[in-house]
Order: C-alpha cells, then sequence, then structure tokens
C-alpha cells in the first residue's frame, strides 16, 4: 500500500484513517492531528503520548512529506531568514521569514518551479518540476516556527510557483492554516499572489475566503503586459480586470495590485497615469516593487527617483500605494534567486 500523506488530511479525514486503515480509535486521530498541526513535530517518533505500535503502524501506512532544512541564510541587514527546505523526492524549495513589527511573515512556495514563464523572474528558468502538496506548503511554516520558536503570524503565498495552478492543494491549506484546530492564522493575515488565471479567480472567489488577493499587473496596457507576462496572451487586460471586480464584489475585500517597476520599460510618468486609469472604480492598493535584476534577463532597476515619482504621481489619483521594502538584500531573498544559485551550483559540480 501507498504510504498515504495523512498532514494534508482533514480532522473528518484522518479520523477515518485511523479507524478504517489503522483500525485504531478515534480520539487518536485528535492526538496525531494536534501534533501534526499545532506541535509541528516531523516525524512520527516525536508523537510521545501514542503507544509504540501505534508510531510503528503509523510509519508503515502514513508519510508526513517532511519539509526538512537544508540552510538557512539570515540577513545582517534586516534579519530576514532564507530557508532552503529539501523534500522526501530530494527537490528543493524556498521559503523567507521576514519580521515586521507588526509580526513574523512568512513567503512560501507553492510549486518547485514554475510554468508561467514571466520574463523577469528567476523561479520560472527551469521550468516547473511538479507541485507541492498542502503537507508542503504547510511543512514550510512549521519548520520555519519550530526553528526559529517564535509564532507566524502572516502568510503571503509569494514564493516561487504559481499558486492558482496548483488551486486545490493551495485552497486546502488556506483552509489548514487558518483552521482553529491547527495555527489559526487568520485568513485576513494571508495573501495569496497570483500571475492572473481568470477561471481560477472566479473560482477563488466562489470560495468565500477572507484572504487578500493580490494580482501581478506589472504593466498598463496589454502590448506592454504580454512583452513582460506569457499569461496576458491568454487572458487580456479587460478580461483579468472583469475578474477581479468580481472577486471584490463576491468577498468584499480589496485587491492589491504587484508592479514591479523595471527602468525604461513600465516605469515612466505616463505609465504611472496609464495604471491610474486603468484601476479606476476600484478600491485598489498598488504595491511597486522595485524589481530585482536576474542574473539571465534583461531587466533592469529602476532609479530611486523614477520609483519615488512614480509613487507620488500615482497617489494623485486617490489611490493608496506603497513601495515594498527589499527586505534581506545581502542574502538574495527575492524571488527564486537562491534556490537558483544552489540549483546552478549543484549542477556546476555534478558536471
Ligand atoms: N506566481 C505568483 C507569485 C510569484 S512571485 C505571481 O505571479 O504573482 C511574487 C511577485 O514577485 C509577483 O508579483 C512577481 O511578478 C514578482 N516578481 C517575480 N520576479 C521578480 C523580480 N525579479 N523582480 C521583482 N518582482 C518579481
Amino acid at each position: 500500500m501507498e504510504k498515504k500523506d495523512i498532514r494534508s488530511m482533514t480532522p473528518e479525514e484522518l479520523e477515518a484513517f485511523v479507524v478504517n486503515d489503522l483500525k485504531d480509535k478515534k480520539f487518536r486521530a485528535r492526538q496525531i492531528y494536534d501534533w501534526m498541526h499545532v506541535k509541528c513535530v516531523q516525524n512520527f517518533d516525536e508523537m510521545t503520548n501514542l503507544s509504540k505500535d501505534l508510531r510503528q503502524k503509523l510509519s508503515e501506512n502514513a508519510t508526513l512529506c517532511p519539509v526538512e532544512k537544508a540552510d538557512c541564510l539570515i540577513s545582517q541587514i534586516d534579519g530576514t531568514r532564507k530557508y532552503l527546505f529539501r523534500m522526501e523526492d530530494g527537490s528543493i524549495i524556498e521559503s523567507v521569514l521576514m519580521k515586521y513589527k507588526h509580526g513574523n511573515s512568512v513567503c512560501i512556495s507553492s510549486q518547485v518551479g514554475c510554468r508561467m514563464g514571466c520574463r523577469f523572474c528567476a523561479s520560472t528558468l527551469l521550468g516547473l518540476e511538479r507541485n507541492l502538496n498542502t503537507s508542503e506548503m504547510l511543512g514550510q511554516i512549521y519548520a520555519i516556527q519550530r526553528d526559529t520558536g517564535e509564532r507566524v503570524s502572516n502568510v503571503v503565498i509569494m514564493g516561487t510557483g504559481e499558486p492558482l495552478d496548483n488551486y486545490d492543494a493551495v485552497v486546502r491549506f488556506i483552509r489548514m492554516i487558518s483552521d482553529e484546530k491547527g495555527l489559526n492564522i487568520s485568513q485576513r493575515n494571508i495573501t495569496l499572489s497570483t500571475c492572473g488565471i481568470v477561471p481560477k479567480i472566479y473560482q477563488l472567489a466562489d470560495e468565500h475566503l477572507q484572504i487578500t488577493l493580490a494580482i501581478s499587473l506589472h504593466a498598463s496596457d496589454n502590448e506592454k503586459r504580454k512583452s513582460m507576462m506569457p499569461i496576458a496572451n491568454k487572458y487580456d487586460m479587460d478580461t483579468l480586470l472583469e475578474a477581479c471586480r468580481y472577486y471584490y464584489e463576491t468577498n468584499g475585500r480589496r485587491l492589491t495590485f504587484e508592479y514591479s517597476l523595471a527602468r525604461g520599460v513600465n516605469d515612466s510618468p505616463e505609465d504611472a497615469r496609464a495604471l491610474a486609469k486603468l484601476l479606476k472604480g476600484f478600491m485598489w492598493h498598488v504595491n511597486l516593487i522595485p524589481i530585482n535584476p536576474v542574473e539571465e534577463r534583461s531587466y533592469v532597476q529602476s532609479d530611486r527617483k523614477s520609483i519615488v515619482n512614480f509613487k507620488n504621481s500615482l497617489e494623485k489619483y486617490g489611490g493608496n500605494v506603497t513601495i515594498r521594502r527589499e527586505m534581506g538584500r545581502d542574502i538574495q531573498a527575492a524571488c527564486g534567486q537562491l534556490r537558483r544559485r544552489y540549483m546552478t551550483q549543484i549542477g556546476e559540480k555534478e558536471v
């Protein structure tokens, strides 16, 4: 029998597994759930209030899909921690812990690699290896919480991968991480960032989650967006914004639009004006991201003055604009760069 991924199971599913497959008592399921999702252990031996016999049965029939720390870099500038995790099949992913005054925020990966092909992004250079399952997404947060001994209060699904391309596992993850039987992180403290897979935005809206949806827009017209993001060939700007409107109307949650500024590409005052015009009628918040230059890509970061000018012109139109602080610059904390470097080094060693 293939080992069951029990960390992805809801309390009800786990109960059925314990009773039907392991032929044990119902209340054992509650104890196991608590070990996995509150105490965040990553192996059965740590579940000390279970009998040896049950732990043995668990290790024969189930897996926790452990997410093991392979490396951790700590920024000397702001305490940001970049983790590289190794999974059971040897795949490597990265997660970032950012410390803010309002709490600890973890940026998780949702896939190993990515197939969206955004031209400025390092995560997509090697394509998609596979989806992460719910266990492996939870595992990133649990491992970080155990490693630091500090509570994680915010989650952003903005690491490697396109979360809406791994829809079921991601939605299950959101429900489980916000469940009161687990870490109970408020859905209002969870942000999901997407490049804009339109049918999935509608589907997500109908889940009625209280999360913040962030849309990677990066341009104010179709042609420019197409040159930066292949997904724009499939869904044009109007179609995307219509889906955003539906999301807002269905959930009453203000959307965030992400806009990475690349010098000479999308950072002029005309771009700012066009963006404000495009978002007219929305309750909007724009998060400006100074683009992180990726070695293999030609985009260059806008200078500070253009970034501030862009922000000021946008604000004139009445929106809420923030510039994303660059965290952990000294440890390559941005956008798949550390994993990329790690993979390249492994590649070089093998040659
Ligand atoms: N697939 C999701 C999450 C990915 S990354 C999405 O597309 O939204 C989170 C954000 O970082 C996205 O807005 C993405 O476009 C942006 N991003 C990726 N690479 C970047 C880079 N090199 N510089 C600046 N922003 C980048």
